[in-house]
């Protein structure tokens, strides 16, 4: 998925998702349900650049979110969605050693995020590295 001819569905909506760019790396994002289909590699990339730092209180905030997430599970999220490229079921597992959260993947193409799910790992990340 390296340019914009690349047209794949929203593995939640079914709709059209467009190619995007989250913090200069290529991705497509759903405007519907919000969502992000990356490669493994662009989520990583996105991981170890630590561009965006966040506020103390964007922090806590989605510090506080990720331990519920922890807690109790994320009801109609764990619905079983697929690959928007080759149609297989998307497992859903932890994405980082230690990380609460988790991500559905494709062993062959990729990861689907859910909205906010970037920023928790991004968070986790970049606390992580210090
Ligand atoms: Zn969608
Ligand atoms: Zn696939």
């Amino acid at each position: 998925m390296s340019d914009e001819t690349v047209r794949l569905e929203c593995p939640r909506c079914r709709l059209l998702m467009r190619p995007e760019e989250y913090e200069s790396h290529q991705v497509l994002f759903c405007s519907t349900c919000w969502g992000y289909w990356l490669t493994a590699e662009t989520l990583q990339a996105i991981l170890d650049d630590h561009r965006y730092h966040f506020s103390d209180s964007e922090r806590k905030t989605i510090l506080t979110l990720m331990q519920r997430v922890g807690d109790v599970d994320r009801g109609n999220e764990s619905e079983a969605i697929s690959c928007p490229e080759c149609g297989k079921p998307l497992t859903r597992k932890k994405w980082l050693e230690g990380c609460p959260v988790e991500v559905d993947q494709c062993p062959d193409h990729g990861v689907w995020l859910d909205p906010g799910e970037i920023k928790e790992l991004q968070i986790f990340a970049e606390s992580q590295s210090k």
